[in-house]
C-alpha cells in the first residue's frame, strides 16, 4: 500500500462467531480527503463465487474420472493395481494384540502401527457383512470371503480375505489372514456390468424401433403397374388393393404432386434410373390423408432386360404435419392467427411488384393502439391478449379479401391495401377512407372479461407504387407517420411527410457515426474550471467532445440527444465516467491537484439504467478514484419519473462520498417539495438567467431567489455561464460563492487547464 498507493483484489478469510467462514475480496486505495490521508477499502463478499469455482474444479475431476472408468485400459490398470494392495495379520493365542503387516497398515491407513487390539478389525465390517466374516473366523479354513469394511477415515473398502489356523498337536499355534483391497476391482466390475446393461438396453431399443418401422415393399411390371405391395402393416392394409394393383402410380389416385413433378418422375422411370424419396399423398379408406415417401430401383433379368421396378415406401404424415406447423408458426402470429412480420414483408414485396404491373397504387397503414400498456398493466396480460384478438377481427372486417392484415408484435398492426387507384391522389383518398373506417371500428367499445373497455388507435399511412422505396423503407415511413399521429394527440390518422423522413435519415446517419466513434475512441473530455469567490479554481466540470474525423470538434448538444434515443448513452456515459475517474486518479498524485472536484454530467436515461450504481461503484473500486471528489450533475427532467428510485440511487452513491448537483436549475419543473427530499449538495443556476442578470430584472430576481432558496436548504450554488466581471460582481453581492463561465476559463483539454499553484 505504501509503495503503490493501492491494493487490488486480495482474497481474505472472514471468520465470524456463530456463522460459517466467508471469503471477502479486498481492494483498497490511499486517498486524500480534506487534507488527511485515508484508506478507502472495498470489500466484496465472494464466498459464493469461490465456492462455485471450487465446485466446478471438483466436478471436472469427477467427470474426467467417470469417463476414464469406461475405458478398458483403466479397468485393467486398476485391477492389477489392486492386486498389489495386499496385507496380512497374525494372532497368537494368549496375546491381546493382533500383529499387522505394513501392507495391512497401508490398506487401513494405520500409519506405522504394527499391532492392534483383537476385534478391532471386525468392528469396521459393515453390519450386513458381519455374519460372513464371523463364520470365516470360526472356521478358519482358508475359504475366500469378500466383505465391506469401514476404515477409520470413514471410507468403505471392499476387502477380499482368507483366514487360516495353524494347529500343532491339537494346539492352536497361530491364526493368520490375508487381506486384499479390492475396492477398485469391484468398481471396475460394476462399471463393466453397467456398460453391458446399457448396451443391452440400446440393442433392445433398436429392435423395437425396427419392429415399429413403417416401411413396406412394392413391385411394378415393365409398364410401371403395381403387381405386388406387401409389408404386413396397418398402413398398407388400410388401402384397398384395387386402388393400386394393376395401375401406375399416377393412375392410382394420389395427390400432392404437380404436373412438372410427375413428368420428371416418369422421365426417371423411362430412363430406368433409381429414385429416392418421391413424396405424395393418398387418401386412406377412412378418408384421412396419408403422406408417403417412395424410393425405387429398376429390375433387370439375367439377360439384362428391364422387367420393372421395386422399392419401399414409408409413411411421412407426421413429418409433413410438423412441417406445416412450423410454417404456420413461422409465418403467422400465434395469438391472432394473422400473418406476422415475415409474411407481411413477403407479401409487401410481391404487392410492390404487382403495383407496377397493374399500374395502381397501394397503401400501407401502420396501426398502434393508444395506451395499450395501461390495459396490460392494470388488467393483466390475458386481457391485453383478448383485446388484441378482438382488434384483429375488427381490422379484418374493415378490409377486402385481397388486402392483408398483419400483426407485427405487441400492439402494432399493419394493413396493406392493394390496387387502390392509378392516381396518387385518388389512392390517398381511398386509403384515408379505409383508415377512417378502422378508426371508427376500433373506437367502438370492446367487452373484455365482461367489462366494457374503450381503446383507440393511432394510424400512419404511406402509399406505394413500383419499387420507388424498399420494403423496409415503406414500413419505416408508415411507422413514422403513425408517430406523427401520436404526436398530434392520438386516435387519429396521418400521412407520411417527406420532411420528417429527411430528419429521421439524418438522425440515423448520426447514429451510425456515433457507434463508429465509440469503437474508434473519437471522444475526449474537455474541462472547464469552477472557481470560488477569490477566483481560485476549486474543481472542474467534464464536458464531452466528439473529435469527428471530418467535422472537427462536435459539441455535445448535437449528439447527446441521439445517443440517448439510440441507447448509446449507456456505453458513452460509462466512457465519460471512466475517463473522469482516471483524471481524478492522476490528479491525486500531486498536492496541487489533489483537492480538485470533478463534475460529470449524467443523462436521465443513463442514471435510470438499473446497473448504473453497480457500474459506478465498480468503476470507483477498480480505478481507485476518490469518490469525495466526484460530483454527478443531474437534470430536472430526471425527476419526472421514478422519483423514488432516483432518491434510492442517490442515497447509495452519496453514502460512499459521491456528491450531487442539480444542473440547469430553474429551467425545468423544479418544485420545492422534491428539492427538499433529494439528497443534493448543489444547485447550478442555469446560464440563461446569468446571461441577462444585469439587464433583465426578472432574471436578477430569479438568480437572487435561487440563492436564498439554496441557503435555506443548505445547498451550495454554482452560477453557470458567467462571461463578464459585471455578472460575477452582481452574483457575488447576492451571496453566490462559486462560478463557472468563459470569464474564468473555457472548457479545454486537460493540458491547457490553468490550475492553482501553491
Ligand atoms: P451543461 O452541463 O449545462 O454545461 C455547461 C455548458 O455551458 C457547456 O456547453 C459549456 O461549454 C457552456 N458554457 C460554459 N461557460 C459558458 C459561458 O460563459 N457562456 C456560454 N454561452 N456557455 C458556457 P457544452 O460543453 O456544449 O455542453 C452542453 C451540454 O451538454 C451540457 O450542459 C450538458 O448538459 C451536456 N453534456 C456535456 N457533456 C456531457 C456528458 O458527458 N454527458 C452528458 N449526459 N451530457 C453532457
Ligand atoms: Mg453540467
Ligand atoms: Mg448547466
Amino acid at each position: 500500500m505504501r509503495e503503490e498507493g493501492r491494493i487490488d483484489d486480495v482474497d481474505l478469510p472472514l471468520l465470524q462467531e456463530n456463522a460459517p467462514p466467508r471469503v471477502v475480496c479486498m481492494t483498497a486505495s490511499l486517498l486524500d480527503v480534506d487534507g488527511e490521508s485515508h484508506i478507502l477499502v472495498y470489500l466484496r463478499d465472494v464466498t459464493a463465487a469461490r465456492l462455485a469455482q471450487a465446485a466446478a474444479v471438483a466436478n471436472e475431476q469427477a467427470l474426467a474420472l467417470a469417463n476414464e472408468t469406461l475405458s478398458r485400459q483403466l479397468i485393467l490398470h486398476r485391477m492389477t493395481e489392486s492386486v498389489a494392495k495386499v496385507g496380512h495379520w497374525a494372532y497368537y493365542p494368549g496375546d491381546a494384540m493382533v500383529h499387522l503387516s505394513p501392507g495391512y497398515c497401508e490398506i487401513g491407513k494405520l500409519g506405522n502401527a504394527q499391532r492392534a487390539p483383537v476385534g478391532d478389525h471386525l468392528r469396521g465390517v459393515l453390519e450386513e457383512d458381519k455374519p460372513t466374516v464371523k463364520r470365516a473366523l470360526r472356521q478358519m479354513d482358508g475359504e475366500i470371503v469378500e466383505y465391506r469394511w469401514r476404515r477409520a477415515d470413514g471410507e468403505i473398502l471392499w476387502i477380499r480375505s482368507r483366514m487360516h489356523r495353524e494347529v500343532q498337536d491339537g494346539v492352536v499355534k497361530a491364526n493368520f489372514g490375508i487381506v486384499q483391497d479390492i475396492t477398485a476391482e469391484r468398481a471396475a466390475l460394476r462399471a463393466a456390468a453397467e456398460q453391458l446393461a446399457a448396451a443391452k438396453e440400446s440393442e433392445a431399443r433398436f429392435r423395437s424401433l425396427t419392429e415399429l418401422s413403417s416401411d413396406w415393399y412394392w413391385e411394378q411390371d415393365a409398364d410401371f403397374c403395381f403387381v405386388r405391395v406387401d409389408g404386413d402393416l396397418g398402413i398398407v392394409r388400410m388401402l384397398p388393393t384395387e386402388t393400386y394393383l394393376g395401375r401406375t402410380r399416377w393412375d392410382s389416385g394420389v395427390g400432392g404432386v404437380s404436373a412438372e413433378q410427375w413428368a420428371a418422375h416418369r422421365a426417371t422411370l423411362e430412363a430406368h434410373e433409381v429414385f429416392h424419396d418421391f413424396e405424395m399423398f393418398r387418401a386412406r379408406q377412412d378418408g384421412s390423408a396419408m403422406w408417403v415417401s417412395i424410393s425405387g430401383a429398376p429390375i433387370f433379368d439375367s439377360e439384362g432386360v428391364f422387367t420393372g421396378y421395386r422399392g419401399t415406401g414409408r409413411e411421412i404424415s407426421a413429418r409433413k404435419q410438423a412441417e406445416a406447423d412450423i410454417e404456420r408458426l413461422a409465418f403467422f402470429d400465434a395469438l391472432t392467427n394473422l400473418p406476422n412480420r415475415r409474411l407481411l414483408i413477403d407479401r409487401l414485396s410481391q404487392a410492390v411488384s404487382a403495383s407496377a404491373r397493374h399500374a395502381s397504387f397501394g397503401a400501407l397503414l401502420f396501426i398502434d393502439l393508444d395506451n395499450f400498456k395501461v390495459l396490460n398493466d392494470t388488467r393483466g396480460h390475458h386481457m391485453g391478449d383478448e383485446l388484441l384478438k378482438q382488434v384483429a377481427t375488427r381490422l379484418t372486417e374493415c378490409v377486402r379479401n385481397i388486402d392483408t392484415v398483419a400483426r407485427l408484435g405487441g400492439d402494432e398492426f399493419v394493413v396493406m391495401l392493394e390496387e387502390l387507384s392509378a392516381t396518387e391522389l385518388d389512392a390517398a383518398a381511398l386509403a384515408e377512407s379505409v383508415g377512417k373506417k378502422i378508426l371508427a371500428a376500433l373506437n367502438q367499445h370492446f367487452v373484455l372479461g365482461g367489462q366494457e373497455h374503450h381503446s383507440s388507435p393511432s394510424i400512419g399511412v404511406t402509399l406505394f407504387f413500383d419499387h420507388q422505396q424498399s420494403v423496409d423503407e415503406l414500413l419505416q415511413r408508415a411507422d413514422l407517420a403513425m408517430y406523427q399521429s401520436k404526436a398530434a394527440g392520438r386516435n387519429t390518422l396521418r400521412f407520411f411527410d417527406p420532411v420528417m423522413q429527411a430528419a429521421a435519415s439524418a438522425r440515423a446517419a448520426l447514429e451510425i457515426d456515433l457507434r463508429h466513434a465509440l469503437l474508434h475512441q473519437e471522444f475526449m473530455l474537455h474541462y472547464q474550471p469552477v472557481v470560488d469567490e477569490t477566483s481560485a479554481v476549486t474543481g472542474v466540470e467534464a464536458l464531452l467532445r466528439w473529435n469527428h474525423p471530418t467535422r472537427g470538434l462536435v459539441p455535445p448538444g448535437e449528439f447527446i440527444p441521439v445517443a440517448e434515443q439510440a441507447g448509446l448513452i449507456i456505453p458513452l456515459g460509462q466512457w465519460v465516467l471512466a475517463a473522469a475517474c482516471a483524471q481524478l486518479v492522476a490528479w491525486n498524485n500531486s498536492a496541487v491537484t489533489r483537492r480538485l472536484t470533478m463534475a460529470v454530467n449524467v443523462s436521465a436515461r443513463q442514471f435510470r439504467h438499473p446497473d448504473f450504481t453497480t457500474q459506478l461503484l465498480e468503476l470507483l473500486r477498480v480505478s481507485g478514484a476518490n469518490p469525495y471528489r466526484l460530483k454527478l450533475e443531474l437534470t430536472e427532467s430526471m425527476l419526472l419519473s421514478d422519483f423514488d428510485d432516483v432518491i434510492v440511487k442517490m442515497g447509495e452513491l452519496r453514502s460512499i462520498g459521491v456528491n450531487f448537483a442539480l444542473d440547469d436549475f430553474g429551467t425545468g419543473y423544479s418544485s420545492l417539495s422534491y428539492l427538499k427530499r433529494l439528497p443534493l449538495d448543489q444547485l447550478k443556476i442555469d446560464q440563461s438567467f446569468v446571461r441577462d442578470v444585469l439587464t433583465d430584472p426578472n432574471d436578477a430576481a430569479i438568480a437572487r431567489t435561487i440563492l436564498s432558496l439554496a441557503r435555506s436548504l443548505d445547498l451550495s450554488v454554482v452560477a453557470e455561464g458567467v462571461e463578464t466581471a459585471g455578472q460575477r460582481d452582481f452574483l457575488l453581492q447576492c451571496g453566490c460563492k462559486a462560478f463557472q463561465g468563459y470569464f474564468f476559463g473555457r472548457p479545454v483539454p486537460v493540458e491547457q487547464l490553468l490550475l492553482p499553484v501553491i
